[in-house]
């Protein structure tokens, strides 16, 4: 995509809620845009904001930018690692994760003791936690494979008509309802699931908002989706964020449907809470990074495991 067309995306999101967190040198190093393209996005009317010597962008703006121009960069690295999870689960591996997620207090050396705060539950059962000094570590390990039941007609047709729809990521302080979607057709994965939960239950399934992560090394993502229930199985759908693959050229456009389930890589991890899982370190939201070890067990095509 070039950039006018990102900006033409951009430009949907209303300003007064963007925070400009990353400074242009780590908008280079985090999304690969670099000096000339800032210049370019400061034309073309992105918001940012002069800090001292340089300028601050929303980190939202940069990521959006980022994926829909494929700019390289280590998210980008790590979207191409997922078709080879489909496709090893799809042949009909078992995989087998352990995934970690890693908070660390932003500022050493401060008084007291580091107060970190989860904000919506994680419900998975082997759940465990210990607490350093001034790291918060949450490990939780899941083994997944492809989907197994077939997937109604009706179903397959109401993944397929959101083809308009772009996922794109929003300012943490916005709340994007479902109106918002289908004024815009802009939304983030929250507001998306919530808009095929409720026309999943127009078809007469029962529906349910799942948040959690992709799972994939070596690192996770956090994302929320939907799950139909079809015959007595939660199943999975993202059709926004297969599009949105295809799109980035990370799925190849006739090989995988927006439709396909993608149960080896998603797992909630907190229940059907429409609240976005952070941490809070003192009352402030920390980075938390999710480092994944993938192994692949009973690989049939004997591709042996990865990291
Ligand atoms: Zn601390």
């Amino acid at each position: 995509m070039e950039l006018h067309e990102v900006m033409r995306l951009i430009s949907l999101i209303p300003d007064g809620y963007r925070s400009f967190e990353v400074s242009a040198h780590n908008v280079t190093r985090m999304f690969g845009i670099g000096p000339e393209l800032q210049k370019e996005m400061l034309a073309q009317g992105l918001p940012a904001k002069r800090i001292g010597e340089q300028w601050h962008f929303a980190w939202s703006d940069a990521y959006n930018i980022s994926r829909y121009m494929m700019l390289p960069s280590p998210f980008r690295r790590g979207m191409l690692a997922w078709p080879k999870i489909l496709e090893r689960a799809r042949a009909g591996a078992t995989l087998d994760f352990d995934i970690q997620f890693r908070v660390d207090c932003p500022e050493p050396c401060h008084d007291g003791k580091c107060d970190f705060q989860i904000s919506t539950p994680i419900l998975d059962a082997s759940f465990r936690m210990d607490e350093n000094e001034d790291r918060l570590i949450c490990g939780i390990e899941a083994t997944s494979s492809a989907n197994e039941e077939a997937i109604p007609d009706d179903v397959q047709s109401l993944l397929a008509k959101y083809d308009h729809i772009f996922l794109m990521s929003l300012p943490h302080l916005l709340t994007w309802p479902v109106e918002m979607v289908l004024e815009t057709s802009i939304g983030d994965c929250i507001s998306l699931a919530q808009l095929l939960e409720a026309e999943g239950r127009r078809l007469g399934y029962e529906t349910r908002h799942a948040n959690g992560i992709i799972m994939t090394a070596p690192f996770s993502t956090r994302h929320h989706w939907t799950e139909f229930k079809i015959g007595s199985t939660w199943v999975p759908f993202d059709p926004f964020l297969f599009k949105a693959l295809h799109r980035w050229q990370v799925l190849e456009s006739d090989e995988w449907s927006v439709g396909y389930p993608a149960t080896a890589m998603l797992r909630p991890i907190c229940g059907s809470s429409t609240r976005p899982l952070e941490v809070t370190h003192q009352g402030t939201v920390v980075p938390m990074t999710l480092p994944t070890r993938m192994k692949v067990l009973n690989d049939p095509r004997r591709l042996g495991s990865c990291e």
